[in-house]
């Protein structure tokens, strides 16, 4: 129970905030809002400075690990001081819905700004910037006109030619669990195990890894997702060297559409400033945030009137698949069984 003199203190406070707008920038000063976020600090501390200079709300930032921030949250239950949490890949997402530490948000902002397969139905998460994963190749020794499909690389034509991370990592079950949702269970079977068939090594190393084997000559092809190529491109010289030798296939043009994904954040379950926790995520979702993310970290901006970066759009057009993206949550168990049932490491 809240002491009645604390109560009577911020009813005073409201009104004041009301009745003196003079007094309003220095009342806004102890607004705070506390975030976990699985991105790095440099990808995201100028914007919530931008935020905080906007606003007046102070943003406290606490990064990890996906996994622990989660494991923290859950550990922390009501007593969190956690308002927002962000992280990445839709299946991660889901997770934190499915652990009960997010809660559903109702914002005519946030519906206007993130498009529907972007975000969760109940507004338990929203989708702050988006990444392609299509087929990478090597520009002299694969001719795109023998590319099509992320199925066709499972003919014997790529034996020994195809370099992909582990199906520990959520990219690769999220692209999976879409092929799940969208052609069925049996017919990604057949994909995951057709790919293993032709790896070109066991899998090892994160997505930038894949690039610099096929630039190596380890393999032809790898699957991985745009910002990584994006940033190598906009890198050091070494990183810009390996990445000017591969190319970017869009597969599946004719079907579904390359594999898309997501960053995306949701406040949290019992989130102490949740009206500052949802200004925050409106203030993720603004023109001006948008364009930060695609020139900053080589995303793909989720708002259609936001550009994507120069080099971005130097990948050229390409049709994204339209699943909603809370429905691979719901297929993650059953994509990492297949990719577990394939022998994919
Ligand atoms: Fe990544």
């Amino acid at each position: 129970m809240m002491p009645p003199r604390l109560s009577w203190l911020i009813s005073a406070t409201a009104a004041l905030a009301v009745s003196m707008p003079v007094m309003s920038s220095s009342l806004a000063a102890s607004e705070e809002v506390n975030l976990y976020s699985a991105r790095q600090e440099s990808l995201i501390k100028p914007l919530l400075e931008d935020f905080t200079k906007e606003t007046g709300i102070e943003v406290r930032l606490l990064t990890g690990k996906a996994d622990s921030l989660l494991q923290r949250l859950r550990q922390e239950g009501r007593n969190s001081p956690a308002d927002v949490l962000i992280t990445v890949d839709a299946a991660r997402l889901h997770q934190a819905q499915e652990a009960d530490v997010l809660q559903a948000v109702e914002s005519d902002v946030l519906r206007e700004n993130v498009p529907e397969r972007y975000r969760d139905p109940e507004g338990m998460w929203f989708g702050l910037s988006s990444r392609a994963r299509p087929i990478l190749y090597h520009k002299d020794r694969v001719d795109p006109d023998e590319l099509s499909t992320y199925e066709a690389l499972t003919d014997e034509q790529w034996e020994d030619r195809i370099c992909i991370r582990s199906s520990s990592n959520v990219y690769n079950q999220s692209l999976v669990a879409a092929m799940v949702a969208t052609e069925g269970a049996e017919a990604a079977q057949d994909w995951a195990t057709g790919i293993v068939d032709n790896m070109a090594r066991p899998p090892q190393g994160g997505d930038r890894d894949q690039i610099r084997a096929v630039a190596d000559g380890v393999c032809d092809i790898a699957i991985a997702n745009t910002y990584y190529l994006g940033l190598m491109l906009d890198g050091e010289d070494d990183d810009r060297e390996v990445a000017e030798q591969i190319g970017v296939f869009w597969p599946n043009e004719d079907g579904r559409g390359t594999h898309v994904n997501i960053s995306g954040a949701g406040v949290t379950a019992n989130a102490p400033n949740r009206d500052n926790a949802i200004r925050l995520l409106e203030f993720l979702s603004s023109t001006e945030a948008q364009e930060w993310y695609a020139e900053v970290n080589q995303e793909y901006p989720i708002r259609d009137d936001v550009p994507a970066s120069d080099i971005l759009q130097g990948f050229g057009e390409f049709k994204a698949d339209d699943i909603e993206l809370y429905r691979l949550g719901n297929h993650n168990a059953e994509a990492v069984r297949i990719m577990d049932r394939a022998r994919w490491r």
